[in-house]
């Protein structure tokens, strides 16, 4: 099981609180560490500053692994290092090694080092420097016994994730495993399910799932998905998910992080399959959505994005007089436009989608909200269904493509 080593993870950077730069090292480091079976107690953000020492001494305090993300680069705003040196009351000396490091990074590059970077080799007292082939700035690592009365390790990680991720990978976790403590990964499972709200999906499993012995569950919804996430050993993980099979087997996407479309455009290629689309109020966002995956160039040749009634009529094949008679949104043009496309398209597949995206446009028969999808399958009947999404444009234009990938899904028998 995870073990109760306290981490704290520390991201320092004014850009992190202004959001002109997201924040992606908790989310990365988290994950990494989750491999570990360890996991991060809490994540702090201060901007450069004064605020970093402050925050230092407050992880040191509570945690028994401080990580610290940032601030280690030449400018007058990294004081990370000296933060920490001045928190620990540990005298800053200038590393030899680390500086002349420094110094082969220019010269590698056939640059002169400014004076600036020369700070960058200076480290407290009795630190580890931890080696950065990527950028100016080394590590450090100070060992539990470093920081006095605290015990706490502390890990000085660069900000650059190309510079993170790396010295993470070769300085960070042979240390932490090196700490002790740390037992057999605990198992760790996402399921995630498409076509169920959270609050159904919750009320179908929870109460089961709470029953399992040293079983750690939690959900993460989404728009048109939920993603369930089992923790403990193989044994109660594969309990738990075989309560959330039975409750929800159809719905069941993925059980290796692969979103809906990642698992249509791999169901395609296992059935040598390919697809054609005909969309309308979704404006090309399921054939964008099938071309974020890389190789979906193998399943996936035509798009069409008939908005206009004469697209449809000229692009697919739709029949005017129907369009008049029952209109754009309906359940004949949706079987058309999906019959069309395959044609076109010249597909074993084909989805076709129209609707009424809002927040104008709708009647009482067919109020904003509402959208027909269409199925053709080569050699079977086509299918239309009626949805109703009511909750604003692009809330819309996601359900109704998802609904789209996911009937997709369904008639492969993903
Ligand atoms: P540098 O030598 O580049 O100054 P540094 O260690 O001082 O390195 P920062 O100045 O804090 O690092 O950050 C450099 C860049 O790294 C930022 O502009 C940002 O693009 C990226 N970065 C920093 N922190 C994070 C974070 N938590 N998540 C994602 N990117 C980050
Ligand atoms: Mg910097």
């Amino acid at each position: 099981m995870v073990v109760p080593v306290r981490i704290e993870l520390l991201t320092t950077g004014t850009e992190l609180l202004l959001g002109t730069t997201q924040n992606t090292h908790g989310a990365w480091i988290g994950q990494r560490l989750l491999g570990l079976g360890l996991r991060i107690a809490r994540q702090v953000t201060v901007p450069d500053g004064q605020a970093v020492g402050k925050a230092i001494r407050t992880g040191l305090e509570e945690g028994e692994v401080l990580i610290v993300t940032g601030g280690l680069g030449p400018t007058s705003d990294d004081l990370t290092r000296e933060a920490l040196a001045e928190v620990l009351g540990l005298e800053m000396i200038e590393d030899e090694a680390a500086l002349r490091t420094i110094e082969e990074f220019f010269a590698s590059r056939q640059r002169v080092m400014a004076e600036a970077n020369r700070k960058q080799a200076l480290v407290p007292a009795g630190a580890d420097i931890l080696v950065n082939p990527n950028g100016t700035a080394p590590g450090l690592y100070l060992p539990p016994r470093l920081s006095g009365a605290c015990n706490c390790a502390v890990f000085l990680l660069p900000g650059p994730p190309r510079e993170l991720y790396p010295m993470f990978e070769t300085e960070v976790v042979p240390r932490l495993q090196a700490l002790g403590g740390i037992e057999e990964a605990p198992g760790c499972l996402e399921l995630k399910f498409v076509g169920i709200g959270e609050s159904d999906f919750h009320q179908g499993v929870d109460e089961q799932l709470e029953t399992i012995d040293g079983l750690e569950h939690g959900y993460c919804a989404r728009l048109g998905e939920v993603d369930l996430r089992l923790i403990g050993t193989p044994e109660v993980v594969m309990e738990g998910r075989r309560v959330a099979e039975e409750a929800f087997g159809h719905e069941l996407v993925s059980d290796d992080g692969a979103n809906l479309e990642e698992v249509v455009v791999r169901l395609l290629t296992r059935q040598g399959k390919t697809v054609a689309i005909a969309e309308s109020c979704t404006g090309g966002l399921i054939a964008a959505r099938i071309t974020d995956v890389s190789g979906s160039s193998e399943v996936f040749r035509y798009g069409f994005v008939t908005y206009a009634n004469e697209a449809k009529r000229d692009l697919v094949g739709v029949n005017d007089i129907d369009l008049v008679k029952y209109g754009a949104v309906s359940k004949p043009v949706a079987c058309q436009m999906a019959e069309g496309a395959l044609r076109a398209g010249k597909a074993d597949l084909a989805v076709a989608v129209t609707g009424i995206a809002g927040p104008t446009g709708g009647s009482e028969e067919k109020p904003v909200g509402t959208a027909f999808l269409g199925l053709a399958v080569r050699g079977g009947e086509t299918r239309v269904v009626r949805q109703f999404h009511p909750w604003g444009r692009d809330a819309f234009k996601r359900q109704v493509s998802q609904s789209a990938l996911n009937l997709v899904r369904q008639v492969l028998g993903g």
